[in-house]
């Protein structure tokens, strides 16, 4: 049969307001959890010092935020619920310094397209409040109403005019999970200001909201993480690092006490990850890894929010001035708990990590050579496999793969090193190092001073690949393919990537419908081989399932994932020039870790060798 549709190109409409609305809401409002966020967001962003969260069938039925804040007045209340509509944002340049949570204006207008909701609100000082519903996105109600200063927000039946996003919930248990990490991470953020959440009918979390960290981390996370947390506090002037992070004896088996807040937001970062991380590197053991809760508080110009929906991504002006403020941080508590363990006098005891920071400064420079000018106001001698952020922050100042442990540690260094400080522009370790050669189709072996190293082919290419992908100056670049792909993938994974076509176009696949369980690809991501599209598509289908809802995939997830596809597979031989190349790159310290937080490189030191020979 011929449509209509062929004979003509199709005309160009403007998309009803309310079906817009329903496209925008996609975007913020992607399960109870971002809902919730949004709203205690708000209610934050109102000043307020106590909020109340309540849901009901994790928040699929019910969901009530109420708070103390500045209420809205009677006249706005309509307009808060219009796309766009925010009192947070002026113009552009409101946009360079944004001091509060919210500022797209987006939100209300999200979350009422979607579901059913009743506001009532009243301004501090006015004589009476105002009560307002809507259902769909419609005002069905508006009446003055007699409440408490503040505002109270009542969520009903979310999603119970969009079928499609239903079928993507999890299970009521799951999403109710979604929601107390959301409101654990809002009381977080927020010592300040005591947050209750009630969850069918029983309280499970109520902060103090007296503004101690650690009498909030107590009444969240309970005594036991509380027991094991240091608090530690470091600035360099522009930006201050302060909050708690794990003593080395109270390590987890996960990363879920995870905590990072850049000016008041939760936050999620690799970046920040991997600084804590590395503090710990010489102190736990591999599958073990610290928690903290830490507040990083930058100028405003500084950061930049705007650059995910969902506002959980920060871009910040140096990446690595931040990675150094959380890494000395830690450091710094770390060697203090080491000496206190060995309770040796004169050692870090007292000491901050401002000063261990710039004990770093005074030392002698080791394995770098030096032009004259101090490299360790950027970065300490010796210091230990960092990733490439700091790299391309400063690409003329590599640091070295070292296993000695932490900057200063000078344990594992050759003595002729500091010949090394004469003369020349910084470079790579300056004593040459070999590649040996390639065992198991797998493993790049290294022979450097005294250590032998081990490169994890798949997982250093992988991370090469994927810091590429991530630059600021990476832009999806999409190859057309003059014979369509088709993708059979059944039913299921078909239409949840058709729903999502706006983000994977983004992302430079185009997707289109191919009858009821195939898609057609016309244009594919030009890093990834054609062979590979249908894996990439299955392995995001799976993404998008596990997270159970049309939630937008982190753009970083969904790289990691054409990251590991482009590089080289593990199991099959590579070229000389290819090793040489990887293992260049992982010398100079440029890549530690893989995407996955698996590490890249593993070394035996000709002690360890020796010992096992009898020899020492
Ligand atoms: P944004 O937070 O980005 O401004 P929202 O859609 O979340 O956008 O909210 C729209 C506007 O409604 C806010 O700018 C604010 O003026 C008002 N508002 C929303 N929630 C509250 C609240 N709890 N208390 C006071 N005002 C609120
Ligand atoms: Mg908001």
């Amino acid at each position: 049969m011929v449509t209509e549709f062929n004979q003509r190109s199709p005309k160009i409409i403007e998309l009803e307001q309310h079906v817009a609305d329903l496209i925008a809401a996609g975007e913020v409002v992607e399960r109870p959890a971002s809902v919730v966020k949004e709203l205690v967001e708000n209610s934050i962003d109102a000043g307020a010092g106590i909020i109340t969260v309540e849901i009901a069938s994790g928040g699929m039925t019910y969901i009530r935020v109420t708070d103390n804040g500045c209420g809205i007045a009677a006249s706005d209340v309509k307009t808060a619920f219009l796309r766009h509509a925010t009192s947070k944002l002026r113009d552009a340049q409101g946009l360079e310094a944004i001091g509060t949570l919210g500022f797209r204006g987006e939100a209300l207008a999200a979350i009422a397209a979607v579901s059913r909701v009743e506001l009532m609100t009243r301004e501090a000082g006015a004589a009476e409040g105002v009560s307002l519903a809507l259902e769909a996105g419609e005002v069905t109600d508006m009446s003055p109403a007699g409440c408490p200063e503040g505002t109270t927000i009542i969520v009903r039946d979310l999603f119970f005019n969009t079928p499609a996003r239903l079928k993507f919930m999890k299970s009521d248990r799951a999403e109710g999970a979604g929601v107390a990490a959301v409101v654990l991470r809002c009381a977080l953020s927020r010592p300040d200001v005591s947050i209750r959440f009630i969850k069918d009918g029983k309280t499970e979390y109520h902060t103090p909201g007296d503004s101690q960290v650690n009498s909030c981390i107590y009444s969240l996370l309970g005594r036991e993480a509380d027991a094991g947390f240091i608090s530690v506090e470091s600035s360099d002037g522009s930006i201050t690092v302060k909050g708690f992070v794990s003593s080395p004896s109270a390590s987890r088996g996960n990363r879920s006490y995870q905590f990072f807040f850049v000016n008041g937001r939760a936050i999620r970062s690799l970046m920040l990850q991997s600084a804590l991380e590395q503090a710990y590197k010489s102190t736990l053991p591999s599958g073990r890894f610290p928690s903290c809760v830490l507040y990083i508080t930058a100028g405003l110009g500084n950061v930049d929010v705007n650059v995910h929906p969902s506002k959980t991504e920060v871009k910040f002006a140096s990446d690595k001035q931040v990675f150094d403020g959380v890494y000395y941080a830690a450091l710094g508590v770390i060697d203090k708990t080491k000496a206190d363990d060995k309770d040796e006098p004169g050692g870090f005891k007292t000491m901050q990590a401002d000063e261990y920071r710039s004990s770093f400064v005074s030392e002698p420079p080791v394995k770098y050579k030096s032009s004259g000018r101090s490299a360790r106001n950027e970065m300490p001698a010796g210091m230990p496999d960092i990733p490439g952020i700091l790299k391309s922050s400063n690409p003329a100042v590599k640091p070295a793969a070292s296993s000695s442990g932490y900057p200063g540690g000078k344990s594992g260094l050759p003595d002729s090193d500091s010949e090394l400080r004469s003369s020349g522009s910084y470079s790579l370790i300056p004593d040459p190092y070999r590649v040996i050669g390639e065992v198991l189709n797998m493993y790049i072996i290294v022979e450097y001073s005294d250590i032998i190293y081990f490169i994890d082919k798949h997982a250093a290419h992988e991370r090469l690949h994927f810091d590429a992908l991530m630059s600021d100056d990476y832009e999806p670049m999409s190859e057309s393919l003059i014979t369509p792909v088709i993708c059979r993938l059944g039913h299921e994974d078909a239409s949840l990537l058709l729903e999502n076509a706006a983000l994977l176009d983004r992302l430079g696949f185009s997707v289109e419908s191919f009858g009821e369980d195939a898609v057609a690809i016309r244009h594919i991501p030009a890093e990834i081989d054609i062979g590979d599209t249908e894996p990439v598509l299955s392995e995001l289908c799976l993404q998008l399932r596990q997270r159970g809802t049309a939630e937008p995939i982190h753009r970083s997830n969904f790289i990691k994932t054409i990251a590991c596809k482009a590089a080289i597979k593990a199991g099959r031989a590579s070229g000389s020039r290819e090793l040489e190349t990887i293992a260049a790159r992982v010398m100079s310290g440029e890549v530690s870790h893989c995407p996955h937080g698996r590490p890249v490189v593993f070394e035996i030191s000709k002690a360890t060798l020796d010992k096992g020979f009898g020899r020492i």
